[in-house]
């Protein structure tokens, strides 16, 4: 897009770009791959112009993801970036469902982790009534007793267990859809594309907010990137979690390594500028991916996960809460809190100038 001996002329039109964005232009093909196959010597200013975007939407807010694994591994699907999945033969705990003992123990150290959210995540095709009446069970106390916005990602959905949930105290679904319809067969054969999108569908219809995401560096191109980002405007998803292959030993993946740190940044420049008003959060393979350059990503990104990921170890809290510190932002707390802080909740922006962007 721009000569790496024309700076001056980048930094415009990086700002002209979210100008129009503030506009009410909404991001073309074209401006996704120019984002994505910018040239290093733009990248700050990229970032500094993806950051007036943040920051109108979430200010210096940082929102935190707590995980906890419910089910572990036994997985039938054969996801190829998953140590969960059949046949995969790496060190991972194998469980299945944790009590709701240990459920209520895992929001109690999301609390801890001064986490917004917590995620409760099961591996597996999808969950039998049985098991969503057993995580309703244990919601609908968490609720109670700590008052935590509550994330379950549970596989496939039908619209049943959707409402089930829901009616359970359930805030939000993620179901991600990792990659664009094209380049789906490439990592699934278990499941497609279309049964991801069916249960996306059942969990809006049942009131639920959506969280969906992908991953980056499975070997897609930079049009599957563009397509699955414009997917998820399409899908008006609350909130984007954007994860970066970790390629675990033992999967399909294994030796898949593709990614640098500013390849990453600009993967974040592209899901914050497509979908302004949604939460942007830095997932999976943080640490391994954007190494030293984890604190740029928050710049585009408003949230990220404390903690250790499903099968993966992240780095110690304690040095997130440092870096968000250091960069002068602020973590959010509490679901009251963000609302206090006004901080818009996209499904209320459709139709305002704010949504268009
Ligand atoms: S991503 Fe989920 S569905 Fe796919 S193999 Fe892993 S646990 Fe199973």
């Amino acid at each position: 897009m721009m000569s790496v001996g024309n700076e001056s002329k980048s930094r415009r039109d990086w700002h002209e770009l979210v100008d129009r964005l503030f506009a009410g232009h909404r991001l073309t093909a074209a401006e996704g791959l120019s984002i994505l196959r910018s040239d290093d010597v733009e990248l700050l200013d990229l970032l500094a112009a993806t950051y007036r975007v943040r920051r109108r939407h979430f200010g210096h807010q940082v929102q935190l993801y707590y995980l906890k694994n419910a089910k572990s591994g036994l997985c039938p699907e054969d996801c190829g970036y998953c140590s969960q999945a059949k046949g995969v033969e790496t060190e991972i705990q194998r469980y299945a469902w944790l009590n709701e003992a240990r459920l209520l123990e895992g929001a109690e150290q999301a609390v801890a982790s001064q986490a917004r959210t917590y995620c409760i995540v099961a591996s597996g095709r999808g969950p039998s009534n049985r098991e969503v009446d057993h995580v309703a069970s244990a919601v609908a106390k968490i609720k109670e007793k700590y008052g935590l916005h509550i994330c379950c990602c549970l596989g496939l959905l039908t619209p049943e267990q959707a409402t089930t949930l829901k009616a359970a105290g359930v805030d939000r679904i993620n179901h991600n859809l990792n990659t664009s319809r094209e380049f789906y067969p490439e990592i699934c054969s278990t499941h497609t594309y279309d049964d991801r999108l069916a249960t996306l569908k059942a969990c809006r219809d049942a009131g639920l907010e959506l969280c969906s995401g992908l991953i980056v560096g499975m070997g897609e191109t930079d049009e599957d990137l563009v397509q699955v980002a414009f997917e998820l405007r399409d899908l008006k998803v609350h909130s984007t979690p954007v994860n970066f292959l970790h390629a675990i030993d033992g999967t399909p993946l294994e030796r898949t390594h593709e990614l640098n740190p500013r390849d990453c940044l600009r993967a974040l420049c592209l899901f914050r500028l497509s979908n302004p008003t949604a939460e942007l959060r830095i997932s999976g393979g943080r640490e391994v991916n954007l190494r030293s350059l984890q604190p740029l990503g928050l710049y585009a990104a408003n949230s990220m996960f404390v903690s250790d990921y499903l099968t993966t170890r992240g780095q110690p809290a304690e040095d997130d809460f440092q870096m968000v510190r250091d960069l002068g932002f602020e973590i959010v707390i509490t679901h009251n809190d963000t609302a206090a802080a006004g901080v818009p909740d996209p499904a209320e922006l459709v139709g305002t100038a704010a949504e268009s962007l």
